[in-house]
């Protein structure tokens, strides 16, 4: 394709997308096709002659838009959104046709500078402690996805203890009952051999008495506690650990302690929220993802260590066809150190135009706006005699059933989410079913929520 060429089908793609902005509202937010509808409209093999690009983009209609979940439409309120933007897709765009591989900073310059920089202002920007900057001991570098932040950070941790004389079948991981299912993934994919899931209080936030009691039994049986995670904004919930109670026990016992974020962290752009984490001083490594709030485009989740130097010492390996100048001059970072891939995208760029075109205050403005609305929204329930909340409301997910139980709250979000038009995702902890609702993605407006309240509000059964 000559640039020429690509010039000519860049701008039908750009309009084709644009169009696609346009009605995605108007889509069906869940997909209506049945399983292996699609693969039925594809041929068995690829084709041997070069086809048109006009007859591939025709396809995106007729084969791809029917298979697709909308996860912009503005009546999405399952699961946490995922979000993008046009600057964050142009981001995207440009990344591609850049084609950068940043695992060095020979190979790509701007690739590791801009992401160094986007990590720093991004310290500043979520109130997080200075020392985490690249300037200082810490550093922040773009994973993937927060579960790839957790593994990395287990094997840090794990690295660490190894070093200190431990056995890795002796290292134990805690976390809480409520935690993410990475971690404790993260922790098999690491090697742990024990993992404790920790109970929970009545707000589902870990319960410290619990965990040192666990942390006691183990270190009596010969076992050297190593890794701890705290959620800031758990799945289910959106459940709040006590960020600075684990951080001091961490620090007493000499584990490495993770906070996971993945969610509620981008909810520190505004001050307001920033108690939720107060303890920071005492965390090893954090993860937030921009793409879940922030209207970053997926993917890329922020990871920032308090100090660099156990992550460097756990990942780094030099093989002799890496071997650069600039590396052994030692002072320009070398992000292939910092993560489990060698090669990597060049994702700071959507973080920089998003950064860029919306302003902090733009992101700030969108993210209260999200939690007023979910505020309101859990104020209605709390005035319906029907309906409950299960949880408190301290970002943007609601969380409520049905008072006549688990049958009626499922048929509850059955109904919502067979008018197509909104979509909301169920979850359960000890035996109760509930209903999520988590607002933030970029088109949801004030009446997308009213129109999802007006539709529970009309079926939700009479309490008898
Ligand atoms: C979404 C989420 C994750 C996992 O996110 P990925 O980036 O998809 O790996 C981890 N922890 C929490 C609290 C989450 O909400």
């Amino acid at each position: 394709m000559t640039p020429e060429e690509f010039r000519r089908h860049g701008y039908a793609m750009v309009d084709w997308l644009a169009g696609y902005m346009e009605r995605v509202g108007e889509l069906p937010v869940q997909s209506r096709v049945d399983p292996g509808w699609v693969r039925g409209m594809l041929p068995d093999r690829a084709p041997e002659e070069p086809e048109k690009f006009e007859a591939v983009a025709a396809d995106l209609d007729r084969i791809v838009v029917p298979g697709l979940t909308n996860w912009t439409s503005p009546g999405w309120f399952a699961y946490f959104p995922c979000t993008t933007s046009g600057p964050g897709m142009l981001g995207e765009l440009v990344a591609a046709g850049l084609d950068q591989q940043g695992m060095l900073w020979a190979t790509s310059p701007v690739c590791t500078e801009l992401e160094s920089v986007m990590m720093d202002w991004m310290v500043d920007l979520l109130g997080l402690p200075g020392g985490w900057k690249t300037t200082a001991k810490g550093g922040g570098v773009m994973q993937q996805t927060a579960s790839d932040a957790a593994h990395v950070a287990l094997v840090v941790a794990r690295d660490r203890a190894q070093r200190q004389g431990a056995d890795i079948s002796r290292c134990v991981a805690y976390t809480s009952t409520q935690a993410h299912s990475s971690i404790e993934k993260g922790a098999r994919v690491a090697g742990y051999q024990h993992i404790r899931l920790v109970d929970v209080d009545d707000v589902y936030s870990m319960d410290v008495g619990r965990l040192a009691a666990a942390v006691a039994d183990d270190r009596d049986s010969g076992l050297v506690p190593t890794f701890v995670c705290s959620a800031v904004g758990t799945t289910a919930t959106t459940a709040v650990d006590p960020v600075r109670t684990v951080g001091e026990l961490a620090r007493d016992e000499g584990m490495w302690h993770h906070v996971d974020a993945a969610f509620a962290g981008n909810a520190m752009f505004c001050e307001e929220f920033r108690h939720h984490q107060d303890g920071l001083e005492l965390v090893d490594s954090y993860t937030v993802n921009p793409y879940k709030w922030t209207p970053m485009t997926f993917d890329g989740s922020l990871f920032f260590v308090a100090d660099r130097a156990p992550l460097i010492h756990a990942l780094s390996i030099l093989p002799e066809y890496l071997r650069n100048e600039a590396s052994e001059s030692g002072q320009v970072i070398d992000y292939r150190d910092w993560h489990v891939a060698l090669g990597r995208r060049f994702r700071s760029l959507k973080l920089w135009f998003v950064l860029r075109y919306y302003g902090a205050s733009g992101v700030r403005t969108r993210i209260r706006a999200h939690i007023g609305w979910a505020r309101d929204f859990a104020a209605r329930i709390e005035e319906d005699d029907r309906l409950e909340l299960v949880a408190p409301v301290p970002f943007s997910l609601v969380c409520f059933r049905h008072r006549a139980g688990n049958d009626a709250t499922e048929s509850l979000a059955n109904e919502v989410n067979r008018s197509g038009h909104s979509f909301l995702t169920r979850s359960r902890v000890d035996g109760m079913s509930f209903l999520r609702v988590s607002i933030g993605q970029v088109n949801t407006r004030k009446e997308h929520v009213e129109r999802l309240w007006r539709l529970i509000d009309g079926k939700a059964l009479p309490f008898a």
